[in-house]
């Protein structure tokens, strides 16, 4: 989508710290990390939030949570615990309307969220 910044992100006209990329997904760091280890996996496509979701992207969610898995490894949080996240809408502070998830971990992590 023309103006959405993670779509720009993932075509690479807007640079991002990448940490992993396949013909699906794309992950990067969070540019204002909230964590020690802040990183966001994104669909190349563009599907607006999770409530735009259905079950021809199924199996791109399922891809993503391995990926989310795969890079906790990675960066070492696999041991000591993450946290996986998607803020859908308003209420829950969603700031960019391309589906992400958040994946934090690197410090000890309160709950219930804020
Ligand atoms: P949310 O508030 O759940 O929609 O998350 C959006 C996230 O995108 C925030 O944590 C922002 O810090 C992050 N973000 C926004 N623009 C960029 C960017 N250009 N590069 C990396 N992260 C970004």
């Amino acid at each position: 989508m023309a103006d959405c910044v993670f779509c720009k992100i993932a075509s690479g006209e807007i640079p991002s710290q990448m940490v992993y990329q396949d013909d699906a997904v794309v992950a990067f760091k969070d540019v204002n990390p909230q964590a020690p280890i802040h990183i966001l996996i994104i669909p190349r496509q563009h599907i607006p939030s999770l409530m735009d979701l259905d079950e021809s992207n199924a199996a791109i969610i399922g891809h993503i949570m391995l990926v989310a898995k795969n890079l906790a490894r990675q960066f070492g949080i696999d041991q000591g615990g993450f946290r996986i996240v998607s803020n859908c809408g308003a209420d829950a502070g969603q700031s960019v309307d391309h589906v992400h998830f958040h994946l934090l971990g690197g410090r000890s992590l309160q709950w219930p969220p804020g």
